[in-house]
């Protein structure tokens, strides 16, 4: 049946500006990393993609490498894309990536010019799109100097192939470098994408600084930790169609020790208490209010539709109390 878009879509919408750029991103954003392979039906992916748009969420984050295989994420996407969201291209943010491995030999990983710009014109094929909104260099490449990666990144841009640039995973001091290179060639990094959650708080350490120092926003990527932070193995089983039971690669068998387990359930009983899931607590978590060093976005991912409407209750949660962050942070830690 014909995709008709939800009128009221934006009424409750939340959104805010990417550090001191003009892009404007939902509080929560969609990632396309894991469920949205060739592994998994095609109706089904269509139909967390609707959910979501008809909910407010327009920003989609992918990947040239996402699936599994790598890019048949982007192939489905473009599918959908075309048969369902055509009309709605200039409403939504979509986003894509290049760094990781995508193939065999020297040139299909890493921050070469080479590798990026080859990267998007196929990623744009797959998603049979003209632009992207913003393309990322996905990791910071040791081996290739700063300055290729970041012209190619500004190359993207005043091409036309990308109306935005940023990075993901950067350090602070990569970032500042990064941030300065592009400042000179014209074309600012307005975003910075690192992973952030209640078990993973690296970014605090310097990152979350650099970013607003920079005008860049943070778009906080696993804030479920792949699921950790969900009601998935609060009971100490691994059910067989979760990303653990599924065996993915990105989830390493010892991130569900007895430690982490005792952490993630003190922390469901703090969200108990505050009337929310353990997965809505460690979003609205991220999100908190932390004047200028605020997460501009939660990048989640959702397996089906009800795990992502669950996730967007999480707005509509109160703010924490102090006396709740302070027992958080008991059980937040690396
Ligand atoms: P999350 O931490 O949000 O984990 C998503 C997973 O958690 C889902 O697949 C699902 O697992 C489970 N889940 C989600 N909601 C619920 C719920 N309400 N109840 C129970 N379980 C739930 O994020 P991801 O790790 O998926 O990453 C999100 C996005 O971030 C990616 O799609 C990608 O766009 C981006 N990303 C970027 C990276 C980078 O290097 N820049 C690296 C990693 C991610 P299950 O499948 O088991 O049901």
């Amino acid at each position: 049946d014909p995709y008709v878009a939800r009128q009221d879509r934006y009424e409750t919408t939340e959104y805010r500006r990417s550090g001191r750029s003009g892009l404007l991103l939902p509080r929560i954003s969609l990632g396309l990393w894991q469920n949205f392979g060739g592994d998994r039906p095609l109706e089904g992916q269509r139909a967390i993609l609707r959910r979501a748009f008809d909910l407010g969420v327009f920003h989609f984050d992918l990947a040239n490498n996402y699936g599994p295989p790598p890019g048949s994420a982007e192939e489905n996407f473009g599918r959908v894309l075309a048969e369902d969201f055509a009309r709605h291209r200039e409403e939504m943010v979509i986003t894509t990536k290049a760094g990781y491995v995508m193939g065999p030999g020297p040139h299909l990983n890493g921050g070469s010019r080479k590798y990026l710009l080859s990267s998007l014109d196929n990623s744009l094929r797959r998603m049979g799109l003209d632009y992207v909104d913003v393309f990322y260099s996905h990791r910071p490449d040791p081996d290739t100097p700063l300055e290729e990666t970041m012209t190619a990144l500004h190359h993207a841009v005043t091409s036309g192939r990308a109306l935005y640039a940023g990075i993901s995973s950067y350090s602070p001091a990569a970032t500042r470098e990064a941030a300065q290179i592009m400042r000179e060639l014209g074309t600012p990094l307005i975003v910075h994408q690192p992973s952030y959650s209640m078990l993973n708080r690296w970014v605090e350490e310097g990152l979350l600084a650099t970013a607003a120092d920079e005008g860049m926003g943070v778009v906080a990527f696993s804030p479920l930790a792949q699921g950790l932070l969900t009601s998935r193995y609060l009971g100490g089983d691994v059910p067989s169609d979760s990303r653990a039971g599924v065996g993915r690669p990105s989830w390493r068998q010892n991130m569900l020790g007895p430690e982490v387990l005792e952490r993630a359930r003190a922390l469901n009983g703090i969200a108990e208490e505050r009337g929310q899931t353990l997965a809505q607590m460690a979003i609205s978590w991220v999100l908190r209010e932390q004047g200028d060093h605020t997460v501009t976005t939660a990048l989640v991912g959702a397996s089906g539709v009800q795990q992502l409407e669950q996730n967007l209750a999480a707005l509509d949660a109160p703010g924490f109390t102090e006396e709740e962050l302070r027992r958080i942070d008991e059980y937040a830690v690396d």
